[in-house]
């Protein structure tokens, strides 16, 4: 590989203060990190050292002009404790589109795999085994480099940390379709997994919540006619026996959760469009019975699924189904995630 890891073991392992029985979701750190300088026009040499506080300059530009960006993925250990990833070259792949369009320097693949598959072989101990949980991963990039002017920094860093975590369960989904925010905009960096689309998402997500429902369903920043995205994830509508999600774009992230459904979904024999859907077939498929399900997919809870929604002061729900498509497609993503079933498609990667 393109540079050397520094290996600097803590002293003190913290795995021993773990209820691995009980964990949250991102909440508990594993013992190490991984952590690479981007300086005077290159990555320097990388450091895998002690989960700790990190020290910037106050003029840090991640703070004045949030460049900032970071991606999402898990590692799993299967029966016979060895370890996996699901498909990592696509998360370093969009970490670098996102890095692109915050002019973050693109980090190079075999540094971010190198540098991932070494910390998990150091705090292989860390990953969880119970039914569904894993160790989520979360890389980032930001700007470290100082300096009040707004332009890109000069020094960046790429840091990779992971924690333990427990099944992601958001209990009984009830979501809001958005008709005055917008989460992204043609032209903008929705597509990207940039800091601030997060931070923009607070405030109409708080106001959803105070109304009593959990999430937004982000619509189309033009004409809020359109469903795109579910919170921070990718939306899927059953209509009938058809599911179908909307294309991606500069508004909507490109899902590697999205793109594997829509892959298993097919392989099934389950129908599946993509293409745009309209708010108003949304509300007449509900109005009609026409709605069967509708769910989130990201890596965080790989489908999150919806019992309802609300629209213009008025309230869906969703029916119970016996097994909905929801249920049998996240049963066959797992399983493949984990290794209790073939892997077709050569998305597994062994560390
Ligand atoms: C991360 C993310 C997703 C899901 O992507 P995965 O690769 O499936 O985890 C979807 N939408 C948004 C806005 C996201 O940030």
């Amino acid at each position: 590989m393109a540079i050397k890891i520094d290996i600097q073991k803590t002293q003190k392992s913290r795995i021993d203060s773990v209820d691995f029985d009980n964990l949250p979701f991102g909440h508990v750190f594993s013992d190490h990190m991984f952590e690479c300088e981007f300086k005077d026009g290159k990555w320097q040499s990388a450091v895998i050292k002690e989960y700790a506080p990190i020290s910037l300059s106050p003029a840090a530009k991640i703070f004045h002009y949030g460049q900032s960006i970071f991606e999402g993925m898990k590692a799993y250990k299967d029966a016979d404790g060895k370890t996996m990833l699901f498909r990592p070259l696509d998360n370093c792949k969009r970490l670098n589109k996102s890095a692109e369009r915050l002019v973050i320097p693109e980090i190079p693949e075999d540094i971010f795999m190198e540098g991932l598959k070494t910390l998990l072989e150091i705090d292989s101990d860390w990953i969880p085994t119970k039914e569904g949980s894993s160790l989520y991963i979360r890389p980032f990039m930001f700007a470290s480099g100082e300096g009040f002017h707004a332009s890109p920094a000069d020094e960046y860093k790429l840091i990779i940390c992971t924690a333990p975590s427990g099944a992601y369960f958001a209990g009984e989904v009830k979501v809001l379709i958005e008709e005055k925010y917008a989460r992204a905009a043609n032209g903008g960096v929705g597509f990207a997994k940039a800091g601030g689309n997060y931070a923009a998402q607070f405030y109409p997500t708080q106001l959803a919540i105070d109304k009593g429902y959990q999430q937004v369903i982000w619509t189309d920043d033009n004409t809020h006619q359109f469903i795109e995205e579910a919170g921070a994830m990718n939306i899927f509508v059953r209509i009938n026996d058809t599911l179908i999600t909307s294309p991606t774009s500069d508004r909507i992230l490109d899902g590697i959760t999205r793109k594997s459904i829509l892959q298993i979904a097919a392989d099934t024999g389950i129908e599946t469009e993509v293409r745009k859907i309209s708010v108003g077939e949304v509300v007449e498929a509900a109005k009609t019975g026409k709605l069967k399900e509708m769910f989130g997919a990201g890596t965080a809870a790989v489908i999150s699924p919806i019992a309802g929604f609300g629209f213009k002061d008025e309230d869906f729900d969703l029916p119970e189904l016996e097994n909905p498509f929801a249920s049998q497609l996240k049963k066959r993503i797992t399983d493949i995630q984990t290794n209790k079933a073939e892997d077709p498609y050569g998305w597994r990667v062994f560390v």
